[in-house]
C-alpha cells in the first residue's frame, strides 16, 4: 500500500481543490453513497500516517453567507495545531442547513451521511495500487491475464466547479467525525517525537516488526522498513534491545531522511531506486535474502536483507535470533 510519502503527494494534489464545491461524481464505490458528495464544497485536506482526510460542508451559492463561512472556516483550519478540534466544530455545518442542500440537490432525496451525524471528514485507506490523480485518468499500462487492455475502475470521482477533478484508485473510503491525528508518531512531521520512537524500537522484539507499529511509525511501510535497513545495516530480526543507542538513532535518522527524500522525489516526478527492496543483489553485489517476516499471529510481509552488509547480531547466548526460529 501507499507509504508516507505518497500519501503526502495524493494531499498536495487534492489541495487546490479545497474551498471548490462539487459540480458531479461517479465511481464504483459502495461503502459510501458517491452522490451524497453532490453539491458539497471540500473545506479542507489532511493526511495522517497512511491516511487522506477531506472535509466536505454543504455548500451555497458563490455569494451565499455559508460560502463566506466556508472560506473563513478552511482558512482558520489551515492554521489550526489541532486539526481534531476543528473538525469537530465544522461537523455542525452540513446540519445548519441541510434543507438548502436538499434543494440545490432538487429531487435528490439523500441527506448527505455527514447531516446523519457520521461526520464530514472522509476517510481514505488505499490498497495495494491505490492512488490520487487530479485531472487525469489513470490507463492501462499493460494487458490483463485475458490479454485485455482495460484501465483501472475508479472508486470515486469528483468533478469541481472549476472544470477540474479528482480521481481516487483502490481506495476504501468512510465518513467519520474528524481526522485520527497524531503528528507525534508521524515520519514526515516536524512533530515527530524521536524520543518516543527510540523507546519502541528498545523493545526486545525483532527490529523489523516494531518498524511498522503504526503507533510510533505512522507512514512507515514495507518498503521503507526494507531500505532503511540496509541503509543502517542493521540485520531485520535484530532485537531492538541488543542494538547500541548509538544504532538506533542512526536507524531513526534513515528513517525520517529517506522518507523526506523519497516525497522530494515524487514531487519532482522521478520513481524510487531500493537498494535492497525486491532485489536480488545488494549494491555491492552480495546475494541478498528473502523472507516473510512478522509477529507469530501478526501481518507478516516480505523482507529483503544482505547477509554480509547487515550481519546478525548476537545475543549472549550465541543464538542469532533466539525465540524467532
Ligand atoms: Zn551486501
Amino acid at each position: 500500500m501507499p507509504e508516507g510519502p505518497s500519501l503526502r503527494k495524493f494531499q498536495l494534489l487534492t489541495s487546490p481543490f479545497v474551498g471548490q464545491a462539487v459540480a458531479k461524481v461517479g465511481g464504483s464505490s459502495r461503502k459510501i453513497n458517491v452522490n451524497d458528495l453532490n453539491a458539497l464544497r471540500l473545506q479542507d485536506s489532511q493526511v495522517h500516517g497512511k491516511n487522506l482526510y477531506l472535509a466536505f460542508v454543504a455548500a451555497e451559492g458563490p455569494l451565499g453567507p455559508a460560502a463566506e463561512e466556508t472560506v473563513l472556516r478552511t482558512e482558520a483550519a489551515s492554521g489550526a495545531s489541532c486539526p481534531a478540534q476543528g473538525g469537530q466544530e465544522q461537523a455542525c455545518a452540513p446540519q445548519t442547513h441541510p434543507q438548502d442542500v436538499r434543494e440545490l440537490q432538487h429531487s435528490q432525496p439523500e441527506v448527505p451521511d455527514a447531516a446523519e451525524g457520521l461526520g464530514n471528514w472522509l476517510r481514505f485507506h488505499f490498497g495495494l495500487f491505490g492512488s490520487v490523480r487530479a485531472n487525469e485518468f489513470s490507463r492501462a499500462n499493460k494487458a490483463n491475464k485475458r490479454g485485455d487492455w482495460k484501465d483501472p475502475i475508479p472508486r470515486l470521482v469528483l468533478h469541481f466547479e472549476s472544470g477540474g477533478f479528482l480521481v481516487f484508485y483502490n481506495c476504501r473510503m468512510h465518513w467519520c467525525s474528524s481526522p485520527r491525528a497524531d503528528p507525534t508518531s508521524d515520519i514526515l512531521s516536524a512533530e515527530f517525537h524521536r524520543g518516543r520512537a527510540l523507546d519502541a524500537l528498545r523493545a526486545p522484539d525483532p527490529i523489523c516488526y516494531t518498524l511498522l507499529d503504526q503507533r510510533y511509525f505512522s507512514g512507515l511501510g514495507n518498503i521503507i522498513k526494507n531500505e532503511i535497513l540496509y541503509l543502517a545495516k542493521i540485520h531485520p530480526l535484530t532485537k531492538g534491545s541488543l542494538l547500541a543507542s548509538s544504532d538506533l538513532e542512526r536507524l531513526l535518522d534513515c528513517a525520517v531522511q529517506f522518507s523526506s527524500d523519497w516525497l522530494h522525489s515524487k514531487l519532482h516526478g522521478k520513481g524510487l531506486h531500493p537498494q535492497i527492496y525486491q532485489k536480488e543483489q545488494c549494491p555491492l553485489g552480495h546475494a541478498v535474502m528473502k523472507g516473510t517476516l512478522g509477529p507469530s499471529g501478526g501481518f507478516k510481509r516480505l523482507t529483503w536483507w544482505c547477509p554480509q552488509c547487515q550481519p546478525a547480531v548476537r545475543s549472549g547466548d550465541g543464538h542469532p535470533f533466539p525465540g524467532t526460529e
